[in-house]
């Protein structure tokens, strides 16, 4: 306001400046009057001037703000008539400082011509963009096989708005690998709010793996054993056939079960892993019809085996009998009593002319479940193959000794040297009379399809062990041929072990009794 009072004081200086010239040079006497009221005239317009004055409110007439930036409006000054009068400064509003608008606020200073208003218009707006707070990672991995599942995510705005079902996502690839998720968000006043996760796919797929040919395969003992090995690809890194590692080894000269094992592994280290059994099995024996052992005269050893047994049910089990011909002896029996009684199992002893002192053996080979079987009072080839009656006065003679010691009444019979014997060539034909003799008679006799050959080329217990598990087979009757004679320590020491793999492998341990069926040899002579 004071430009007002020096405009004021200027034009009457002017003013009277030149009347007091103008009189001066014409001495115009009326003028002498003019210049002495002319300053009345000046402070009474100043006066008037300075009671009119408005009081001065300093705001300005629009103002703008942050949403949430203040909490108030400042406070303001304001002067009348030179005095400082913001104290008696009212405002009145109705500003809310967190939402978008635009409000009018009114200040008022008392005058004295009334309560002076100034009105300045104040504007809340919203500049800052909303926030995208993603949960779970940024960089996420993933399988190039799956979709990426929404990990989720929260906005966050100075509006107050709730904008998170307002989020736009959008997929940008990267490359063939990777790929960026934009997150997009736009407030109310059109900020817009983005963040980006980026996900990349990796290999989380072992390569497939196929082997060549089957899974198991089984091949005949001693014959050869074809590694056809496998093939594996990856979806990502293609044909991984040549790092397939092959491990594991086939001995096709033993008689077992075999595993290879492939592996491979792709770049991304995702590994697969297959493997095949190979079963190493002996072959079937087949009925040997022709006659080829003419001239063998000392050992059981060289037989044409022909398991003649037609019962399903011991076929099926596959059953071991053990039999133990030639004893019973004081250094071998009681041995091979001890290893049976410990396992639990029962077998069955063909058994000659026994001592007084050995006769308590025999009573423990009934007493312990065991068969006591007829070998024959002799052993002697030439004397009880003589006639049909010589042989079975022997088989008689030790059936009446051995019920007479033990009371059990023995009917099951092994001709000495086997049914298929040789050695009694010397009277022709006397086996075919004596195999059916002795079943008309009511005995039953037995050869054997497993030899043990441990009478015969077997000089270790490995060698007895090895023939017998050898000549095991499934679903029949496996009839053992071993001893029990004197010093025949290599049986004993292999009885355990044989009994081992042969509970190992599923087999049955049996006694022969009257209702086994008989396993006889093709009878050649
Ligand atoms: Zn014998």
């Amino acid at each position: 306001m004071w430009y007002l009072y020096v405009a004021e004081i200027s034009f009457y200086a002017v003013i009277i400046g030149i009347l007091f010239a103008i009189f001066k040079i014409k001495k115009i006497e009326k003028l002498k009057t003019v210049l002495i009221i002319l300053p009345i005239f000046m402070v009474l317009t100043i006066g008037v001037t300075f009671t009119l004055q408005e009081p001065e409110i300093k705001v300005k007439e629009a103002i703008s703000y942050e949403i949430g930036e203040k909490t108030s409006l400042d406070k303001v000054e304001a002067t009348y008539h030179f005095v400082d009068v913001s104290e008696k400064v009212k405002t009145e509003e109705n500003i809310d400082f967190n939402k978008i608008g635009k409000y009018e606020v009114k200040y008022t200073v008392p005058s004295i011509l009334g309560d002076y208003t100034k009105v300045q218009t104040v504007e809340i707006f919203d500049t800052t963009s909303p926030v995208i707070i993603l949960e779970g990672n940024e960089v996420e991995e993933i399988s190039y096989k799956d979709e990426y599942k929404e990990a989720g995510y929260t906005v966050s705005d100075n509006s107050n708005e709730d904008l998170n079902d307002k989020v736009v996502i959008t997929k940008e690839e990267v490359n063939d690998k990777e790929y960026k998720l934009i997150y997009t968000v736009e407030d109310s006043s059109k900020n817009i709010g983005t963040a980006t996760r980026i996900i990349k796919l990796i290999d989380k797929e072992p390569p497939e793996l196929k082997l060549n040919g089957s899974e198991k395969i089984d091949i005949e003992l001693n014959s050869k054993y074809d590694e056809k090995g496998a093939k594996a690809t990856d979806e990502i890194d293609g044909d991984l056939t040549d790092k397939i590692e092959i491990t594991g080894k086939v001995d096709t000269a033993k008689v077992g079960k075999y595993t290879i094992t492939y592996k491979v592994k792709d770049n991304s280290g995702n590994e697969a892993k297959k493997t095949r059994t190979i079963t190493v099995y002996k072959k079937e024996e087949k009925v040997d019809t022709s006659n080829k052992n003419n001239n063998n005269t000392n050992t059981n050893s060289n037989k044409n085996q022909n398991n003649n047994s037609n019962n399903s049910t011991s076929k099926s089990s596959g059953t071991i009998y053990l039999t133990f011909d030639d004893g019973p002896t004081s250094s071998i029996t009681p041995k091979i009593l001890d290893i049976l009684k410990s396992r639990g199992i029962k077998a069955t002893f063909f058994i000659i002319n026994y001592s007084s002192a050995n006769e308590k053996l025999v009573k423990r080979e009934v007493n312990e479940g065991h068969t006591v079987a007829i070998h024959g009072y002799s052993h002697n080839y030439k004397e009880i193959y003589k006639s049909v009656d010589t042989y079975m006065n022997n088989i008689k003679k030790l059936q009446d000794k051995i019920k007479k010691s033990t009371g059990y009444n023995a009917t099951i019979t092994r001709f000495p040297g086997g049914s298929s014997n040789t050695v009694s060539r010397f009277n022709p034909g006397i086996m075919t009379k004596l195999t059916k003799k002795v079943v008309e008679k009511g005995y039953k006799y037995f050869d054997w399809n497993v030899d043990s050959n441990d009478a015969g080329g077997a000089r270790s217990s490995e060698a007895v062990y090895n023939n017998v598990i050898k000549g095991l087979k499934k679903n029949r009757a496996n009839v053992v041929l071993m001893h029990d004679f004197s010093g025949n320590t290599k049986t004993v020491n292999a009885l355990n072990d044989i009994i081992d793999y042969g509970l190992a492998n599923g087999y049955k341990f049996s006694n022969i009794t009257k209702s086994t069926p008989m396993v006889t040899h093709r009878v050649q002579n």
